[in-house]
């Protein structure tokens, strides 16, 4: 985690450092002003929160009048964590035994294809094996060719089995099977990769919504984790919109967070779906998925 941490704080520290550089000017005229609105507004906050923020920032520097690097540090600090939201439930649920007969918790991971999806259900399973629980994966992204034998892959690394269909198969049919098999061979949890190409919304993204009415007859599914690249910037708002109107998100994970300095998209896809980030991706190995905790990477934008 520390490990992960330094890694976040390399990439991510120019949005808070330059508000930080920018709020210690002497003289906070207008211009200053608008330099920070461009610095939120090009780290991809959004509009609205980054209005939010700079309106919070001038009265409260209003009220403070002389400032000390220290307090302009600590103020700065405290309204980046109240946009970020220190108050949301991050906890990925994983409820097991949700019926007699003792279902697994089930994950779907869905999103556009290339994002990280197949990669983030292999290192959630990794976390989750790490944590004693058994898993099982479903290999439901019978669209891309490799995705199967990416995930089972990553099955065999981490210790968790993995179910697949025919190329080309029925997705839903892939993932009411995997669920089957997570119940008959006992597992605490199935964690679904799902396939994603937005430009068939009315074909492969209906099938997202087969696919989890599907795994329900089983029983309940847990968590409906969207895969967001946070290098695409805007276009991962327009990504979760287009996902959140065929199934239900309950939580995000940003991905290549490590390529990017680009953190504010964490406060503006939040505000999108009114869901929060739950993981962040920080690199491309097994232990590179973290919990995303707030202060860490408040801190971390800081610097
Ligand atoms: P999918 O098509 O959505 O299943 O995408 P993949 O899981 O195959 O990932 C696409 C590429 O992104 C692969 O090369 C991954 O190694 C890479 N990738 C996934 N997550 C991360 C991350 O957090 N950081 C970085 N740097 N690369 C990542």
């Amino acid at each position: 985690l520390v490990r992960l941490r330094a890694r976040l704080a390399r990439s991510q520290n120019s949005l808070g450092k330059g508000l930080l550089t920018l709020l210690s000017r002497e003289h906070l005229d207008e211009d200053t002003w608008e330099e920070i609105e461009d610095t939120l507004l090009t780290a991809d906050v959004g509009v609205a929160p980054t209005q939010e923020l700079v309106d919070r920032l001038r009265e409260r520097v209003k009220v403070l009048g002389t400032r000390t690097p220290d307090e302009l540090r600590a103020l700065l600090r405290e309204e980046l964590l109240t946009l970020v939201g220190t108050d949301l439930d991050r906890a990925v649920k994983t409820e097991t035994g949700h019926v007699a007969g003792g279902v697994p918790g089930v994950v779907m991971v869905v999103g556009v294809n290339g994002t990280g999806k197949t990669t983030t259900t292999g290192k959630l399973a990794r976390v989750l094996v790490a944590d004693g629980r058994t898993v099982v994966l479903g290999a439901a992204d019978t669209f891309r060719a490799a995705a199967a034998d990416q995930l089972q892959t990553w099955g065999e690394r981490v210790g968790a089995y993995t179910v697949r269909g025919p190329e080309a198969g029925d997705p839903a049919s892939v993932a009411f099977d995997a669920v089957k098999e997570g119940k008959e061979m006992g597992v605490d949890v199935v964690l679904i990769d799902t396939a994603g190409r937005l430009h068939t919304k009315t074909g492969l993204m209906d099938e997202l919504g087969k696919v989890k009415r599907v795994v329900e007859k089983h029983g309940p599914v847990d968590e409906v984790l969207l895969v967001l690249d946070a290098t695409t910037g805007q276009n991962g708002l327009v990504q979760a919109r287009v996902f959140a109107e065929v199934v239900d998100i309950t939580g995000i994970v940003l991905t290549k967070l490590d390529g990017t300095a680009k953190g504010g998209i964490v406060v503006a896809v939040q505000r999108e779906l009114g869901v929060p980030v739950k993981l962040v991706g920080l690199g491309e190995g097994a232990d590179d998925l973290a919990p995303f905790e707030p202060e860490a990477f408040v801190d971390a934008l800081i610097g």
